[in-house]
């Protein structure tokens, strides 16, 4: 199908995505609850569930395109305050929103940001007990080097979870899905950033993500094991988890 806007090459991809977020950084958490009707909350906090962060003072998890923090904050509360989180995103406007946000939070003891490449994470092998990435690996070109990025840094034992928009499995929401996300979301985007083309690229990066099967398939070709996946809203979102054995 085409919705009437340009193909983007791969090559061209991540400077777009960069656009996107700068122009967003400071509406992106208003823009979150619009467009996904609050779903985002609940499907993060299924992710937090899923994860059950360890209680422990030294463990430490990664979050990668982790923009304002979202995951984050949810993991070091979920820790009792215990666990060390480094929010890493290629994008220096969303993670000065997270910084601001993790001060109010009295959150910024247990967290620190980093700016750089999910394709080339600045940490060492063995070195993480747990990756976490929400709704970000779409938006990264190479998704297998992230992903053989995220085995090397994951230590013996450690998880890797990935939430992202998948392909929804339910008659009729389908339908209601397709006219929401490229006739609403564009829509909403315009009217709160003034521009709609950004969240038109968005909504199309989200159409060409594999689907639970794929997806699934290219974490066990990272080298992960028991490799499963719970599908969330019918398929909209899903959670994909791995092991590093
Ligand atoms: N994880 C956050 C959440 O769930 O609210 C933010 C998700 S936001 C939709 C996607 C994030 O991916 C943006 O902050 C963007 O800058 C980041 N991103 C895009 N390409 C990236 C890359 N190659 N490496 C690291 N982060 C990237």
């Amino acid at each position: 199908t085409s919705y009437g806007f340009r193909q983007v090459a791969d090559g061209e991809k991540q400077g777009l995505v960069n656009d996107v977020f700068h122009k967003v950084a400071k509406r992106y958490d208003i823009m979150n609850d619009v467009m996904s009707a609050g779903m985002h909350r609940v499907w993060k906090d299924a992710m937090i569930a899923a994860l059950s962060p360890r209680k422990e003072e030294g463990y430490k998890t990664l979050d990668v395109a982790g923009g304002t923090g979202d995951i984050a904050f949810r993991i070091v509360e979920a820790s009792g305050r215990r666990a060390h989180t480094t929010v890493l995103d290629i994008n220096g406007s969303m993670l000065a929103v997270g910084a601001e946000r993790a001060a109010k939070k009295k959150l910024s003891d247990n967290l620190d940001f980093v700016e750089a490449n999910a394709e080339s994470l600045p940490f060492e092998n063995n070195s993480f007990d747990a990756y976490t990435v929400a709704f970000g690996i779409r938006n990264v070109p190479c998704i297998d080097v992230a992903l053989s990025e995220a085995y090397r840094v994951l230590k013996r034992g450690g998880r890797l979870l990935v939430l992202e928009f998948s392909e929804v499995e339910m008659p009729l929401l389908d339908k209601f899905y397709e006219e929401w996300s490229f006739r609403a979301i564009p829509q909403f985007g315009k009217m709160i950033t003034g521009d709609a083309e950004p969240y038109q690229y968005l909504v199309e990066s989200i159409r060409k993500f594999p689907n639970q099967e794929n997806f699934a398939t290219m974490i066990r070709n990272a080298g992960f094991s028991r490799v499963t996946y719970t599908n969330y809203t019918g398929g909209i979102a899903a959670l994909h988890s791995g092991w590093k054995l």
